[in-house]
């Protein structure tokens, strides 16, 4: 589907969740794609995108930038420490934020910048040991702790397991941020985001229904 395909179904949802118009940010989730695909969906007027690898990004994204103004970076995919600055230079928000470290990282790194990034905390809904997140029952506590390090933290960010209904984990992501007081919900992919949408997601992250497979050959 064409990235104003993906929209319209987005701007659908919404309205019949009754819920305002453009109050869900779609992020076109360009990893690994042809540089050819990515550039296709900025021509088309698209402005928000996603990565998931730092070094990748630092490939494409200075040059698109400077082609396309008012471009919108997110940060999808895990953050080491040691690549916090190059994070925090290239990425308008960062949706993986999981641990205390990279929390005091990121908070160092605002103190000398004077800005920061926009933050999510990944929470890793299913308990999955191979997956970055914080456990549910952990989630309070670090909201709190992040708080402390006066980071701007928008919301959650979840991934559910491959083999799990995930409005179930939506759900629990929004519960979650409902009781911190968080407003932002950084949840739903291609193949679930009006379910997500529909269970209160702010940000939808869609990589293949937008630019097609990814080939990782
Ligand atoms: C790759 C990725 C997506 C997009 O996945 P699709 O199924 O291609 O829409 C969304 N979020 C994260 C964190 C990802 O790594």
């Amino acid at each position: 589907m064409s990235v104003s395909d993906i929209t319209a179904r987005v701007r659908a949802e919404e309205t019949r969740c009754g819920r305002p118009e453009g109050s869900v940010t779609l992020i076109a989730v360009s990893k690994v794609q042809p540089l050819d695909r990515v550039e296709a969906v900025l021509e088309a007027g698209h402005r928000v995108f996603g990565e998931n690898k730092v070094q990748e990004a630092q490939g494409k994204w200075p040059e698109f930038r400077a082609r396309f103004p008012g471009t919108e970076l997110h940060l999808l995919g895990p953050l080491q420490t040691n690549k916090a600055r190059a994070a925090v230079e290239l990425f308008d928000v960062i949706h993986s934020v999981d641990r205390e470290k990279l929390a005091r990282k990121l908070a160092d790194l605002a103190q000398e910048r004077g800005t920061s990034p926009n933050l999510f905390l990944q929470v890793n809904t299913g308990k999955e040991p191979q997956k970055a997140g914080i456990l549910p029952e952990e989630t309070d506590a670090f909201v709190d702790t992040c708080r402390a390090l006066d980071l701007p933290v928008l919301g959650l960010m979840c991934i559910p397991p491959v083999d799990e209904e995930p409005s179930l984990h939506f759900a629990l992501l929004a519960k979650l941020a409902a009781r911190n007081g968080l407003a932002g919900l950084s949840m739903g992919m291609s193949a679930d985001f009006e379910s997500a949408i529909a269970q209160g997601a702010t940000h939808v992250r869609v990589g293949s229904a937008i630019f097609g497979e990814r080939d990782y050959g």
